[in-house]
């Protein structure tokens, strides 16, 4: 009950702000209010989806600028006066231009990895600064005024006081559809990019589109700040817009806590009432006039940077009694689910595939069959190129040559989002999983292709039918593999063989007939492997194929129907356990290649 006391709490103090406090501090927490719509953007796309952006304030001025542009109707050429003169025109254009804009930007620099992308970031959120200020419509550098205030049900908006109900209605929707998103499938896909592209993909979410969507979202969420500050200050230049109040921007995301909703107002409250505050004291302090402030920021991210990664808002939330986690097994309709293949059908077949990495042959001219209701063993010393030619199988890297079919179908060419969805599912050697998402939200991960509700319904929490589907299942594979009691848990807190227990849930929620296990009992105890193999034996019974990747003889020899043996790239030996096991090439592999 206290987290909610705290929100009516605070929704009755906003209520109230602008009947008690003085005109200045409206203003002041109209502006927090106008930072924290931005900035909740930037939760989305840099905290929760790892994409850093600088440029957050040019998209800011995007909005700004097209609804000056349109509302003040002297400007406007012959052919648009028909649009011109009235914000919410301005509004809705804003959201096209930033569409389009953000569209193409995003398509340009989201393929960026690593440090590039920020870079990528700084070098158009420059770009469109200086085109505010050197296009001659839009004003110049001296900026465009006379733009009209916002009317609503007919009364102008042309004090702060009216202004600051907008304002903060706007942040509040805005929270509600982040948080909206963040709960649902388009949210987890968005969550699951931190995890790695690959294991992303290989749970069927298509990373770009996920990218393009937050940057979207965030673009969008800054466009209509920079509406409603044009429509506040009646006046635009473009100073605001400019790249060191994107690092604002980004600075009060990082501070209040990037990764969380909340955390967005808290920083936008923070930085704005200590800048103030800065502004006001420290030319005193020191007798001289300057941007002192700005040095002081500059310290204070670094301590929060070493001091408080995760930003403000944990903290804050430490002195308050968590709300108990829902802990009842989700239940919904049962997803629809692929014809199983008939027992002993091959399901895969890998011919003569080779796959070289320069000079090096990771896989020189590998086959293997796996068919349904089997346990196929790929097994052989540390860098025989097992997880090579199962990256080539899953669609994770391209084989240089040879050909892969998934029941009877060429999948050499596709990606492994396309072949997971054709029934392939696989868990990763290294695991690959999100340890601030629960367990139960992990696994749902891989229910991904099965859902096809979009991010639009999950903002507007109009898919909670399908969304109940996806949980129910999500939770019907974490009892299926004995993971009930942590079902609720943050999957970062399992043990390792717990982990790699989850990532075959979640491989299993994708409704597969084609498991791909790459060393699933590495790091397990002997008691976790017995239940591992009892598992795999299950599945097995019930007609799943099951490609094994293992180092471990002794799990293989007692679970495996067929053993392929690999070393130096090469298959040295094939067939039943019992044979393969006393072949001299594999005896001397195994014992020479002893690490
Ligand atoms: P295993 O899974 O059997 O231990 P891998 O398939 O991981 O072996 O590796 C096989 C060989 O291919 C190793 O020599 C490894 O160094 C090399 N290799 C694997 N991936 C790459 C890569 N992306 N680039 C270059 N070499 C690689
Ligand atoms: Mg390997």
């Amino acid at each position: 009950m206290r987290p909610r006391l705290l929100l009516a709490g605070f929704l009755g103090l906003l209520l109230i702000a602008p009947r008690v406090v003085s005109e200045f501090h409206v203003t002041l927490l109209n502006y927090i209010g106008l930072y924290a719509i931005v900035a909740l953007g930037l939760v989305l796309l840099t905290g929760v989806g790892g994409l850093t952006s600088f440029g957050q304030a040019a998209f800011v001025g995007l909005g700004a600028y097209t609804t000056a542009y349109l509302s003040t109707a002297q400007n406007l050429p012959g052919w648009c006066v028909a649009l011109g003169g009235s914000p919410w025109i301005g509004l809705l254009a804003g959201i096209v231009v930033t569409t389009l804009v953000a569209f193409v930007l995003g398509l340009l620099t989201l393929r960026l990895s690593g440090h590039y992308l920020p870079l990528g970031t700084i070098a158009w959120g420059i770009s469109l600064y200086f085109l505010f200020g050197n296009l001659e419509f839009l004003g110049g550098h001296t900026g465009m005024s006379g733009i009209p205030a916002l009317s609503l049900l007919g009364f102008e908006l042309r004090e702060s006081r009216s202004f600051y109900y907008v304002i903060w209605a706007v942040v509040l929707v805005a929270v509600w559809l982040t948080q909206n998103l963040l709960d649902s499938r388009e949210g987890r896909a968005i969550r699951a990019l931190k995890g790695g592209v690959v294991m992303a993909e290989a749970m069927g979410v298509d990373t770009a589109r996920s990218k393009v969507a937050v940057f979207l979202i965030a673009a969008l969420f800054a466009s209509v700040s920079g509406w409603l500050y044009a429509h506040l200050q009646r006046f635009v230049n473009p100073t605001p817009f400019g790249l060191h109040i994107g690092i604002e921007y980004l600075f009060m995301a990082v501070v209040g806590g990037s990764a969380h909703v909340w955390g967005a107002l808290v920083g936008a409250g923070v930085i704005t009432i200590l800048k103030q505050w800065l502004q006001d004291w420290l030319p005193r302090l020191l007798g001289a006039s300057g941007n002192f402030e700005m040095i002081v920021f500059g310290v204070m991210m670094i301590f929060v940077l070493q001091r408080a990664r995760d930003g403000l808002w944990p903290i804050l939330t430490r002195f308050v009694p968590r709300r108990a986690a829902k802990r009842e097994l989700p239940h919904g309709a049962l997803l629809p689910k692929k014809a199983a293949p008939e027992f002993g059908e091959v399901l895969l077949e890998a011919k003569n595939v080779f796959k070289r990495f320069g000079g090096l042959v990771a896989n020189n001219n590998m086959s293997l069959t796996v068919r349904a209701g089997e346990v196929m063993a790929l097994i052989g010393p540390n860098g025989a190129g097992k997880s090579t030619m199962f990256n080539c199988v899953s669609g994770v890297d391209s084989a240089t040559e040879g050909e892969v079919l998934f029941r009877g179908e060429v999948v050499s060419a596709l990606n492994s989002r396309e072949i997971a969805r054709l029934g392939m599912s696989r868990t990763f050697q290294h695991v690959r999983l999100l340890p601030t998402m629960t367990v139960l939200e992990n696994v749902a991960i891989g229910g991904h292709l099965r859902g096809s509700k979009g991010v639009l319904p999950a903002m507007l929490h109009l898919e909670r039918g399908e969304e109940a589907s996806l949980l129910a299942e999500a939770a019907r594979q974490i009892v299926r593999v004995g993971l009930r009691d942590s079902m609720f848990e943050l999957a970062g807190s399992l043990a390792l063989g717990q982990q790699r227990t989850l990532e075959i849930a979640r491989a299993l929620c994708a409704d597969p007939c084609l498991l791909l296990l790459d060393e699933p009992a590495a790091g397990l105890r002997y008691l976790e492997k017995e239940a591992l193999a009892e598992l795999l034996r299950k599945l097995r019974g019930e007609g799943m194929g099951i490609l094994l990747v293992e180092h471990d003889m002794d799990f293989v020899m007692g679970l495996a129907d067929r053993v392929v043996v690999m070393e130096f790239g090469e298959k040295i030996a094939e067939g039943l356990p019992e044979e393969v096991q006393c072949d001299p090439a594999v005896v001397e592999a195994y014992l020479g290649g002893v690490d």
